[in-house]
């Protein structure tokens, strides 16, 4: 490993501690933070503790607190899942997406986008390679975009209005939902 190697490590470790630090400034912890931005990402079929848990590498526990913590300060909003009875759906509130317009990582965009210019999709690429190498040594799931995923399937929507399809879940998706990221995502 080169020292180069090593001091780019280091930066991102400080970069993200910097941030974190900054997210104690207001009234939702780090890991708040991160459920609230999980979910404003998330498709219809992530937005429930089941993938929040999976995408945190928490444990339910924690995760339902966090999100109970999250739902009394009204940022999101739970209701009973119409895919499994047992579970539930959560949904960022009006407040949540004023929130969120609010979120300390947007000053971080703003510096990646100031050092890098016209190509931070460049940063974005090597970084989304970084973590997934990660995730897959983790053995956790890589929760990639949906247009990425091994059953999408582009313009085989069956349903007005929703141009494409997953062929895992059988269900049409929107140009939206091929933004968003997935549990079941394969890349
Ligand atoms: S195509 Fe893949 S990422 Fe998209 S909804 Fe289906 S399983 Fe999830």
């Amino acid at each position: 490993m080169t020292d180069d190697a090593i001091a780019a490590a280091a930066l991102l470790e400080r970069i993200s501690q910097l941030t974190r630090t900054e997210e104690q400034n207001g009234d939702l912890y780090p890991a708040q933070w991160t459920v609230l931005r999980f979910l404003a990402r998330a498709n219809r079929f992530s937005r429930n503790p089941m993938a929040i848990t999976h995408y945190m590498g928490s444990t339910r526990g924690t995760v339902s607190q966090t999100v109970i913590a999250l739902e009394r300060k009204g940022y999101v909003a739970r209701t009973p899942s119409m895919r499994d009875k047992r579970s539930v759906d959560v949904e960022v509130t009006e407040s949540g997406v004023e929130k969120l317009a609010a979120d300390p990582i947007l000053k971080l965009a703003e510096e990646v986008r100031s050092a890098l210019g016209e190509q931070p999709k460049q940063a974005r690429t090597m970084l989304e390679k970084i973590l997934a190498n990660l995730v897959a040594a983790n053995g956790g799931r890589p929760f990639g975009q949906c247009r990425t995923c091994r059953h999408f399937k582009p313009q085989s929507g069956t349903t007005k209005g929703q141009p494409h399809h997953c062929g895992l879940l059988e269900e049409d998706l929107s140009e939206t939902d091929s933004d968003a990221i997935c549990v079941e995502q394969v890349a």
